[in-house]
């Protein structure tokens, strides 16, 4: 196997771009406080996001880099992970030419991108218990092969992957191993970021989406080398995480004691809700889980969806999904509205 190179998996016409350099980029010590600032055409009159953001959000990524034990060089932070999902296609994968492979039942924006992108996607399914089927992957990988797009723990099935495969995936294979850690922190697992040296074709993303509790301000972020984050530095938009987005994140993500309550009593949460489920006759399989939801297979997925609609609480029908025949996904929510979600079960036993 050959190793993994940077300058033959990234798209040739973005090999040879020079990022975008907008008005802030050219003059970065923008924070500056008695410079007169007539270079971006903005409205001078202050009323607290009148100026551009800057386009590196070097404060987020100092936080970030300090908590997680990275390089800010190793960081780029995107309008949400699906935005940082995308510019992995945009990068990496020739529209038409490149593939890349997603392991089904799994999150749907890598199979959406895939087609926006008009990138093939190879789906190869989980095994029944939901973890990769390595062999199979490797096997379906070939030269256009640029990403292998790993969720762990997965959304919708809640487990996280085998280290051992995850390993085999990153030591096997030459283009880049996405893992979508949206779920993390719900996990009692390490994240990958600890690996990022020892692999470099490991790409990870986060978000502050779920735990964090910030899903309305849209801020999704990539650990990588510094290579990887370079090349994706070239094509993002200049300003795509707005001025709002990157102080409430750094507001936040100084919460930690806080942040890390409401994880311990949603994972609390999740337990007890987890045995309430036991006693439900119609629930017929409760998967194992790291994640702030809960995958069951009912008698009748459909049915059940409808009951509970009618009962004033909406779930997600995952019926449609390969190996999710029947299942149904329950986000935890709070405690009161995980009593209205009990009741709702309890009548309809
Ligand atoms: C919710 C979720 C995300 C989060 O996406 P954002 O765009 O950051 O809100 C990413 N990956 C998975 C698997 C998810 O379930």
């Amino acid at each position: 196997m050959e190793k993994f190179d940077i300058n033959i998996i990234t798209r040739e016409n973005v090999k040879s771009l020079k990022p975008y350099s907008s008005a802030r980029d050219e003059f970065e010590d923008f924070d500056t406080a008695d410079m007169v600032f007539l270079d971006a055409n903005e409205n001078p009159f202050e009323n607290g996001v009148n100026r551009y953001p800057d386009p590196q959000q070097n404060s987020v990524k100092q936080v970030l880099a300090k908590q997680k034990n990275v390089k800010s060089n190793q960081i780029l932070l995107g309008n949400g992970s699906d935005e940082v999902l995308d510019l992995l296609f945009r990068a990496f994968c020739e529209p038409k030419t490149d593939n890349v492979i997603t392991l089904p039942p799994t999150y749907g924006m890598y199979g959406v991108l895939a087609n926006i992108n008009d990138v093939e996607n190879k789906e190869v399914l989980l095994s029944e218990d939901f973890q990769p089927k390595v062999d199979q992957i490797l096997e379906a990988v070939d030269v256009n092969t640029k990403i292998i797009f790993l969720c762990s723990p997965n959304n919708p099935t809640g487990n996280s992957f085998l280290d051992e495969s995850v390993v085999a995936l990153l030591q096997n294979f030459k283009g880049l191993v996405v893992i979508d850690e949206a779920y993390i922190d719900f996990s009692k697992k390490e994240s990958w970021i600890n690996e990022l040296d020892e692999y470099p074709n490991l790409v990870i993303t986060q978000t502050l989406s779920k735990a964090y509790g910030l899903a309305g301000i849209r801020l999704g972020i990539c650990y990588a080398s510094a290579g990887v984050i370079a090349v994706l530095n070239k094509i993002k938009p200049p300003y795509n995480v707005n001025e709002l987005t990157q102080q409430r994140a750094g507001l936040r993500l100084k919460e930690t004691d806080e942040i890390n309550t409401e994880i311990a009593v949603i994972i609390e949460q999740r337990e007890s809700l987890l045995k309430v489920l036991l006693d439900i006759k119609f629930v017929k399989k409760i998967y194992p889980t790291e994640a702030n939801f809960i995958l069951v297979k009912v008698d009748n997925a459909n049915k059940r969806y409808d009951d509970l609609i009618a009962k004033g609480i909406v779930i997600r029908n995952r019926t449609t999904q390969p190996l999710c025949d029947n299942c149904l996904r329950l986000t935890i929510g709070t405690e009161v509205e995980n009593k209205k979600l009990i009741e709702a079960l309890k009548l309809l036993n």
